[in-house]
């Protein structure tokens, strides 16, 4: 049976269509193509890319290029360019600015791993504080409104490169995905009175039926009106608008948390293709600081968007939240080991 079914914080509806998992694929996708050639976010390969923004290296290390550990670095083929000169211009036909902006790659690694969970816990939270660190430092230019940190895992996430790595791009507008939440917060933090995010913790604590995991600082959960099978949102329990403002000890919970649910999510499908992004306040200006809620998304890839979700907005999902919740609860948490070896680079 399919139900219609609308997130209050996106206004966006999905259809949850289980029936429609069992439909024949004649087209299985083809093993991504791998091109064995030397890394450019390896370690030794450093030259590859543009000068370092940032290094992370181990506590008490000294930085050098032989022993970074996270590696920040502007990304070769920007989308978006800080050293533009302004432009603006209205026509019938649209609207042109300079594409002013920041884009960044964060590298998560000096090893050659395909994905978050091949780290270690330290790892992953020296990851997640180059994000904080990233997002701060981007701040102080005043032609951005919005930084979006995100990941793409694997070919079909969008990955051009296999070598673990997450992105920044910062804008000078706040995204419409961002915007289109930010103003949902702001109606219902009018009708409750109190944040929607909140609320709806509440709301899913009392029933716990798409609970994946939860600790002190933590929720994890598959929405109400998921988009696509799987998807899982991590939200923090306190009210909180800015993840660039969370400390030290519940940043670490948070990479342990997130690594622990990407381990869960390829224990169901092997070598899944994933995506994550973070949703935290827009800068400066109106801050959103009661009614927004930051958080963090995971929407594997495994279904496509196809005419229908193009031509409506309308996501069709083929797992309801509540099996996929069951599912990954009772998925085993551990790292998948052959990762590691399989995708193993030959260098030259
Ligand atoms: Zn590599
Ligand atoms: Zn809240």
């Amino acid at each position: 049976m399919s139900e219609l079914r609308r997130d209050p914080l996106s206004d966006r509806w999905v259809v949850i269509a289980e029936n429609r998992a069992g439909r024949p694929d004649q087209y299985q996708p083809a093993s991504a193509r791998r091109i064995v050639a030397p890394c450019p976010f390896c370690r030794g390969q450093e030259r590859e890319t543009p000068p370092a923004a940032a290094t992370y290296v181990a506590d008490g290390q000294p930085t050098t290029d032989a022993n970074w550990q996270v590696r920040v670095v502007p990304n070769k083929y920007p989308a978006v360019r800080a050293d533009l000169p302004a432009y603006q211009a209205d026509s019938a036909v649209g609207e042109t600015r300079a594409a002013i902006g920041a884009h960044e790659v964060i590298i998560e690694s000096p090893q050659h791993l395909v994905s978050l969970s091949g780290l270690s816990d330290r790892q992953v939270e020296l990851t997640f504080t180059a994000y904080q660190d990233r997002l701060v430092y981007w701040q102080r230019d005043d032609r951005l409104a919005y930084g979006l940190i995100f990941k793409n895992a694997r070919a079909a996430g969008g990955a051009s490169l296999e070598h673990t790595h997450s992105q920044l791009i910062a804008t000078p507008s706040v995204p419409s995905e961002v915007a289109r939440e930010l103003a949902c917060a702001e109606r219902l933090l009018g009708s409750y009175g109190a944040c929607a995010f909140c609320r709806l913790l509440d709301e899913e604590a009392a029933t716990g039926a798409r609970i994946v995991a939860e600790d002190e600082h933590y929720v994890a959960l598959c929405p109400y009106a998921s988009r696509f099978p799987y998807e899982t949102w991590v939200l923090p329990r306190r009210h909180a608008s800015r993840f660039e403002d969370v400390g030290r000890q519940p940043l670490q919970r948070l990479a342990h948390l997130v690594r622990e649910l990407i381990c869960r999510l390829e224990q169901i499908v092997s070598e899944l293709a994933y995506n994550y992004w973070i949703h935290t306040a827009p800068w400066g200006g109106e801050n959103y600081q009661r009614s927004y809620h930051w958080h963090l998304e995971i929407v594997p890839r495994l279904t496509r968007m196809a005419g229908f979700e193009l031509g409506t907005g309308y996501f069709i999902n083929p797992v309801s939240p509540e099996q996929a919740a069951r599912r990954l609860r009772s998925a085993s948490d551990e790292r998948i080991p052959s990762d590691e070896a399989k995708f193993s680079v030959q260098k030259n």
